[in-house]
């Protein structure tokens, strides 16, 4: 399958059209963006790893019943998606508390969150991602009661799946943002999965492995990466 033109390009991915009006081509670039785009940089690597690493895991949730937009990797930096109508609200769960959590509610880092922490906020980068609720929701038509429970639920089953996958590797998983997207009447995962949208912790040190160690300047962010893919058994070639 082949790129035709390109239909958008965003912070870390461009997405291009195919000849199959329901088939687009996911490209992961280099670039590493925070702060809704202020900080940004290129990491070498990245793409290749985030690409790998997305489709590693969007398998693995297919193969727990969790419907998604992946088709196949098909080459270091490109992957074959399913072409959503993407609702523009992103999904957070959070098992232990970090980031906007912990600035917003005076909640120290780390806390465990029981039961976990589900939250929406608006795709949104000019007015840097908002939180919203069911009302806001509802209210604006950014997706129907229906869609808003699906989302819940399979951002939740998600969380099954993955706590899981990442305790084997020795990893905990903090938190993570998902996107959805209607497909032929049914609301299916879309967007990526990787260490640029979610946090993982070493179990024992809680070292971070995520993109954390970009927005506060730890270095080592792809050799972070690789090794949350090694942990994982993903080959990187
Ligand atoms: P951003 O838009 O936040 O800068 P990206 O650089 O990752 O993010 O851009 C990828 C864009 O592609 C996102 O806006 C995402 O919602 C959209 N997208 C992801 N998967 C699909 C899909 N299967 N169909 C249509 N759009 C998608
Ligand atoms: N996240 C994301 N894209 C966004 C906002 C958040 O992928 O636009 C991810 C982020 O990597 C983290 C989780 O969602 O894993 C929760 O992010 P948080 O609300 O704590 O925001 P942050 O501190 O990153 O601004």
């Amino acid at each position: 399958m082949k790129r035709k033109d390109i239909l958008y390009s965003g912070k870390a991915k461009s997405v291009y059209t195919t000849d199959d009006a329901d088939r687009l081509i996911l490209e992961f670039r280099d670039d590493t963006s925070a702060f809704d785009g202020e900080k940004v940089e290129q990491l070498a690597r990245k793409g290749r790893v985030n690409n790998y690493f997305n489709a590693f895991i969007m398998q693995k949730l297919a193969a727990a019943g969790i419907e998604n937009h992946f088709i196949e990797r098909i080459s270091d930096n490109e992957s074959v998606v399913r072409r959503l109508e993407m609702l523009p609200v992103e999904c957070v769960v959070r098992n232990l508390a970090a980031g906007s959590l912990c600035r917003r509610l005076g909640i120290e880092e780390g806390r465990e969150l029981k039961p976990p922490v589900f939250e929406f906020f608006l795709k949104n980068d000019a007015l840097h991602d908002p939180m919203i609720n069911e009302s806001h929701i509802r209210t604006f038509g950014w997706a129907t009661d229906e869609e808003v429970a699906q989302m819940q639920s399979l951002t939740l089953a998600v969380n099954t799946v993955l706590r899981d996958l990442f305790a084997a590797g020795n990893m905990l998983l903090v938190d993570y943002k998902l996107e959805f997207g209607r497909y032929q009447g049914r609301l299916l995962l879309g967007d990526e999965f990787s260490p640029d949208g979610c946090r993982l912790w070493d179990a024992q040190t809680r070292e971070k492995l995520d993109k954390d160690r970009f927005r506060q300047g730890l270095g080592g962010v792809i050799e972070a990466y690789e090794e949350v893919a090694h942990r994982l058994g993903i080959p990187l070639d």
